[in-house]
């Protein structure tokens, strides 16, 4: 049996007759995982995590989050979430607002330091949020999300409004989060961002799912580049090496679908034939590529 944390099938959201926010989502996260959900400005990814909470209730289809409802006491009493930016008092120290927090949430004050050493923010637990920068207050969000130590961290744009070094700083902290079977969803439309952390990567479009794979997975194979005089004849030597998949050529090079362990051998045959080879690199799609490609046309809802 495969341990999904979360599972929907057909999941959707309209908005009145006009807006389909999330349209017939299938979206399957596994346990201790980094999931990155990625899309551009209104592809639904909000919606989508409000749903799993039990904030926004779906139009039509079906959703399961830890096995339960989503909303249910028994799903919610597991999840932390950050989604929208973290609001709290700002006259009140960090440390403050999270016993505020603890004691209205039924959790033990003992979390507090836990949560603020994991988040790095003990050093400044009791200055004013109102000191805070805005790297501090969104750790202080997860800080938050955190202390109910939740199986299940959902964190939409937890790097929004960063700097650059707070943006490395939040990937580095959300892979740690996912540590000891902690399972992480985070979303973003920034791919570096999800590249970095997730495990996988899901990419929404107008409300569906459009790809979803490891990193790897998305972008694809890696295949061979080769300049080569006379190309034709280079061309035909490619395509009859074992493990050649497919040969193409365009503007005086051959692309070579092929493991890229491979190219010493491809090398030293074309050669050895008397092939003048002058240059032979791995090409590589990136995940912004593929992101590109698949959102490129109607990434507005409908
Ligand atoms: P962003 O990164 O900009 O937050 P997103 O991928 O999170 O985008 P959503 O916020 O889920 O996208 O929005 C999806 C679509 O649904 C958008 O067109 C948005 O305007 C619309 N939408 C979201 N909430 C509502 C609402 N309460 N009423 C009407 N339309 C809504």
């Amino acid at each position: 049996m495969t341990d999904h944390v979360i599972e929907t099938r057909d999941l959707t959201k309209r908005y009145g007759d006009a807006v389909v926010a999330v349209d017939g989502l299938e979206l399957r996260v596994q346990r201790g995982e980094v999931y990155g959900f990625l899309g551009p400005n209104g592809a639904g990814k909000t919606t989508t995590l409000r749903m799993l909470l039990g904030l926004v209730r779906p139009t039509s289809g079906h959703a399961s989050v830890l096995g339960a409802a989503p909303g249910s006491s028994h799903a919610l009493s597991r999840i932390g979430a950050m989604v929208e930016a973290p609001a709290f008092y700002p006259y009140l120290s960090g440390r403050d607002n999270l016993t505020v927090l603890a004691r209205h949430g039924g959790v033990g004050e003992e979390r507090i330091a836990i949560v603020l050493a994991a988040v790095g923010l003990s050093d400044r637990a009791t200055d004013r949020i109102a000191t805070y920068s805005m790297g501090m207050k969104q750790r202080l969000g997860v800080a938050a999300a955190l202390l109910k130590d939740p199986e299940l961290l959902i964190l939409d744009e937890p790097t929004n409004g960063l700097d650059p070094a707070g943006m490395a700083e939040m990937r580095e902290f959300i892979r740690s989060l996912a540590q000891g079977g902690r399972t992480v969803v985070l979303s973003s439309h920034l791919m570096g961002e999800i590249e970095q952390v997730s495990d996988r990567v899901g990419i929404i479009r107008a409300g569906s799912l459009v790809a979803e794979g490891t990193v790897e997975e998305l972008r694809g194979r890696a295949g061979l580049r080769v300049r080569a005089e006379p190309l034709p004849e280079a061309a035909r030597l490619v395509a009859a090496l074992p493990g050649v998949e497919a040969v193409t050529s365009a503007g005086g090079l051959l692309d070579v679908t092929v493991d890229t362990a491979r190219a010493p051998a491809i090398n030293r045959v074309l050669v050895e034939a008397g092939v003048a080879v002058s240059e032979l690199y791995l090409q590589k799609t990136s995940l912004e590529d593929v992101f590109l490609e698949l959102t490129a046309n109607g990434d507005q809802p409908r």
